[in-house]
Parts: structure tokens; C-alpha cells; sequence
């Protein structure tokens, strides 16, 4: 059978994450029969409140999957509530009773998984005392998911990292990135290794540039107070956009194994280039949304968000380029960017090849110099809010004469398969139970991804940026599309 077995404990089992993503990914576990008999819940916070209360709270945070009454019963007799103070060490001690009691109740062979949905500043604390008081257990298994962020630099990342790795092993920790659950992230390396059509062409030879964005048309809505201590940089930039990149560049793994893809991983984020802050200067902008329409809608500045500073200097934008300095890659330009309030919601890579070596096609009076070179194919995969992948190619315009048209090959997954389709968080939580790290976040990619943009923080912690500088509702400030024109290129960004 699939069932898996364990007892999970949530820290800040009261919050906004739990109740979004949590409770909805462990009901749809629970419905394909991943979760079945021998599973628990205990939900952790500082409030005081009933299993019967908890279990309303989880009940309505499930309710869009319409479970029948006896589902809804069943499901929620699961779970448990334990008021606790993490950085009360006596609070431990009832946490304790309650799970080795749960531990005999459901037969969950000491398999645990702790949650910390909660801020990162009491990442430490949980761990020591989850050590401490002996709430880690000596025969199961014992694995502790991380939410984001971790670190907001290099230094404070390595600090926290050590203090969790002195309660937990590397191999126990699963760091959250949930772009690395989303189906067509992982369909990278499909597309990539599957395919001998592409990989063989995946190198400098044959890419003149990649792009990836990660566009949101929505503001900071009401997470602007956490928002305005981040920024884009660190908050899209550090943890999705470093592991899509490490993604597109990494060697073909010996195997699709965990290890074997983790080791490509780091060796491909090793080879991108560190600036110097005049390099920063040269390749990354940054960009806060001023006023702005589209559509007859009207958007607000950054500056007037809730709990945002009035005067702040925090970027709701960036767009970089990025080297990546090895054989496969030396002088492709892979380009990101990133930012909030823009045209439309997207999230998609484009892989821009080369273009025909010569212009064929071009008029007698041309010099093969003069002409403009052919269009150049691109492969496009949409991570969301479609998903799917598209490739345009040259072919002939039908009818009299010989124009070039370029037309577009385009398969995009149904809304029925999308529905069906687990959501992020289930294929983590699935993958955590298994013991399967291939979709989190190793250490070592946390940390260099935290040098590649520590000296970008640095040298734009240094300047007074000239903010606001791009409207909502736009694709982002002028610089953004001068970055790509100094070197020949555009933005690619059709439907
Ligand atoms: P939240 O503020 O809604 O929830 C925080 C939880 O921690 C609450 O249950 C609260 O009661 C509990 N808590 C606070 N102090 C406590 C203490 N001393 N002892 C015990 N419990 C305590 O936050 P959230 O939005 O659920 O986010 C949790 C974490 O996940 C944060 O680190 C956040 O950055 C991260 N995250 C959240 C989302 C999201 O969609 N909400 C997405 C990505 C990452």
C-alpha cells in the first residue's frame, strides 16, 4: 500500500501557512490514501484552544474539497491541539506526552515530521528543545521542514543553519522552496534529459540567452509589513529564481537520483559569476511601483501599501544578468526578473536559441551583413498560471511568394489535468514523508545562493535608489528593457 506512516507536529499550527496550504495538502493526502489509519496531527501555538476548536479550524480550511460529513469526521479525529510557548522549555514536556500518547494510539512507529510554520527567530529554540526534551525520537524517522526565509544574508543564514544542524542532520532537514513542488519545475528536467532534440543544443554554442520571470500582477496586499524589511531580491530572487537557473544549467545528472542531482545542482550555482559592486551596477536593476492603470483599474503606490514605510526604499522589482562561468555556458546570459504590480501574473522561462547562421532569405541587394537575421526559435515553458511548453519555429507563409513566418508550437495541460494535479505543498509533504530530498533546498545551494546576492544587497544598500520609478500595471522600469538591449536582445513575452 502507499500509505505512509507518521505523526506530524505544527508549530504555528494557528497561522495563515497552516490553514492555506497545510490542512488542504494533508486532506488531499488523506483522499488518495497516502495518509489513511496511522497518521496524527498535533497543531501548536500559543493560544489556548480545544481539539474540538482546532478541528473546526481545520474543517474550514478544507471545506472547498466538499467532504462528505463522515470523511470530515473521520479525517479531522486526527488532530490534535497542545497550547505551547516554544521558548518554554516545561511546555516541551507535555508536547512530549502528547505525542509518544498519539505515537501508541495510531502505531506510528516514532515517525516524525516536525513544521515550523512559524518565523525563522524560533527556528533554533524549537530544534535544541525538540533535542533536549527528547521529543526526537531514537527508532522512526525524524524530519523537520523549514519554511522560508532562511537567512535574510549569508552570515545569518550560516548562523541558523548551524543552529538547527546541532539538534538535526543535513539529511533530516527539508528546506521549503515551493517553486521546486510545482509541476512544471520539475518538468524541466524532463524537457531537458528526455529530450535528446534539446539537450544536445542545451550550450553556448547553440543558446544566445535565457530568460526567466516571475511576474505577479498583484501588489503587497496585506503582507506589507513583512514585505518592506525583504524586498524582491531576497523574497524571489535568493531562493525561486537561484533554483530555476541551477536547474536550466546543470550537467545531466549520471542518474535522476537525489544525490546525483544535488551534486549538479551545486556545482552549476558554484559556476555563476559573483559580482563586484561595479558589476552590480552594470547587471542588476532594481524597481518600487509608483501609481498606475490598467484595465480601468487603478493601482496605489508601494509607498501608500499598509504597514509599508511611506518613505520606503524597498524594491518591488528586480531584473539582473547572470554568468555562468563553465564550458557548457561561459558568455550566455541568463536574465531574471521579478516584481510585483505588473501587466499580468506569469511565471515562464524562455530558452532563446541562435539564430540561422545567415539570413538565406534576404533580398539579392542585401549583403548577408546588412540583412536582419533570421527570428530566432524559442523554447517557452510555463511554470503558471498555464502550464505547459511552447517552441517557435520558422516555416514559410502559405501562398505566393517566399516569406518566413514564424509560428509557434504550443501544448499547454488542460484545466482538468491542472485540477487533478497535486498542489505544491501535497507533493512536498509527500516527498518529506518518503524521505525524498530532491525538491528542497540543500544547505549548499542556500549558501551560495546567499553569496550571489549578498553583494547585490551590499552595493544597493549603499545608494539612495530614485523610487518610485516604474506604474503598476506596466512590466517594470525603462532599465530593465535597456539591460537586454545593450546586449541585442529583448524581453520574449507572448501569450
Ligand atoms: P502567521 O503569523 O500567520 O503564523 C505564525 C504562527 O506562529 C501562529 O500560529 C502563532 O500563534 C505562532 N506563534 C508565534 N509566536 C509563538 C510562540 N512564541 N510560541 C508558539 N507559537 C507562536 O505566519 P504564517 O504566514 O503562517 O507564516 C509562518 C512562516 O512561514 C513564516 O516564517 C513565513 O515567512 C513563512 N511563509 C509563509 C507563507 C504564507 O503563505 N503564509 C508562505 C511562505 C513562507
Amino acid at each position: 500500500s502507499n500509505e505512509q506512516i507518521a505523526l506530524f507536529t505544527i508549530f504555528g499550527g494557528t497561522g495563515d501557512l497552516a490553514q492555506r496550504k497545510l490542512y488542504p495538502s494533508l486532506f488531499r493526502l488523506y483522499r488518495k490514501g497516502y495518509l489513511k489509519e496511522h497518521f496524527a496531527v498535533i497543531g501548536t501555538a500559543r493560544r489556548e484552544w480545544s481539539d474540538e476548536y482546532y478541528r473546526d479550524i481545520v474543517s474550514q480550511s478544507i471545506a472547498s474539497f466538499k467532504p462528505t460529513e463522515d470523511e470530515l469526521v473521520q479525517f479531522t479525529s486526527h488532530f490534535y491541539y497542545q497550547s505551547h510557548n516554544v521558548t518554554d522549555t516545561e511546555h516541551y514536556t507535555n508536547l512530549k506526552k502528547l505525542a509518544d500518547n498519539l505515537d501508541t494510539r495510531y502505531d506510528l512507529k516514532q515517525n516524525r515530521i516536525f513544521y515550523l510554520a512559524m518565523a525563522p527567530n524560533f527556528f533554533g529554540t524549537i530544534t535544541s528543545h525538540l533535542k533536549s526534551e527528547n521529543i526526537v525520537t531514537e527508532k522512526g524517522f525524524n524530519h523537520l521542514i523549514i519554511e522560508k526565509p532562511f537567512g535574510t544574508d549569508f552570515e545569518s543564514a550560516n548562523n541558523l543553519n548551524n543552529e538547527i544542524r546541532e539538534a538535526f542532520e543535513e539529511e533530516q532537514i527539508f528546506r521549503i522552496d515551493h517553486y521546486l513542488g510545482k509541476e512544471m519545475i520539475q518538468n524541466i528536467s524532463a524537457i531537458r534529459f528526455g529530450n535528446n532534440i534539446f539537450e544536445s543544443l542545451w550550450n553556448n554554442k547553440y543558446i544566445d540567452n535565457i530568460q526567466i520571470t516571475l511576474a505577479e500582477s498583484l501588489g503587497v496586499e496585506e503582507r506589507g509589513g513583512y514585505y518592506d524589511t525583504s524586498g524582491a531580491l531576497k523574497d524571489m530572487i535568493q531562493n525561486h529564481t537561484m533554483q530555476v537557473v541551477s536547474l536550466l544549467a546543470m550537467e545531466p545528472p549520471a542518474i535522476f537520483t537525489e544525490k546525483n542531482i544535488r551534486e549538479e545542482k551545486v556545482k552549476a550555482l558554484n559556476s555563476i559569476r559573483i559580482y563586484s559592486e561595479d558589476e552590480v551596477k552594470e547587471n542588476f536593476v532594481r524597481g518600487q511601483y509608483g501609481a498606475g492603470e490598467l484595465d480601468g483599474k487603478t493601482f496605489i503606490p508601494y509607498r501608500e501599501e499598509i504597514n509599508v514605510n511611506p518613505e520606503s526604499e524597498t524594491e518591488t522589482f528586480v531584473a539582473g544578468k547572470l554568468m555562468v562561468d563553465n564550458f557548457r555556458w561561459r558568455g550566455v546570459p541568463f536574465y531574471v526578473r521579478s516584481g510585483k504590480q505588473l501587466t499580468e501574473k506569469g511565471t515562464r522561462i524562455n530558452i532563446v536559441f541562435k539564430p540561422t547562421p545567415i539570413n538565406v532569405f534576404r533580398s539579392e541587394n542585401e549583403t548577408a551583413c546588412e540583412a536582419e537575421t533570421m527570428p530566432p526559435n524559442v523554447l517557452t515553458i510555463y511554470i503558471q498560471p498555464t502550464e505547459g511548453f511552447s517552441l517557435t519555429m520558422n516555416g514559410k507563409e502559405i501562398g505566393d511568394g517566399f516569406n518566413i513566418d514564424p509560428i509557434k508550437l504550443d501544448y499547454r495541460h488542460s484545466a482538468e489535468a491542472l485540477d487533478n494535479s497535486p498542489e505544491a505543498y501535497e507533493k512536498l509533504i509527500l516527498d518529506c514523508l518518503k524521505g525524498d530530498g530532491t525538491n528542497f533546498s540543500h544547505w549548499d545551494e542556500v549558501a551560495q545562493s546567499w553569496r550571489i546576492v549578498d553583494v547585490i544587497r551590499k552595493t544597493w544598500d549603499n545608494e539612495t535608489p530614485d523610487f518610485p520609478n516604474y506604474a503598476s500595471g506596466t512590466m517594470g522600469p525603462k532599465a530593465a528593457f535597456d539591460l537586454l538591449e545593450q546586449d541585442g536582445f529583448n524581453w520574449v513575452w507572448t501569450p
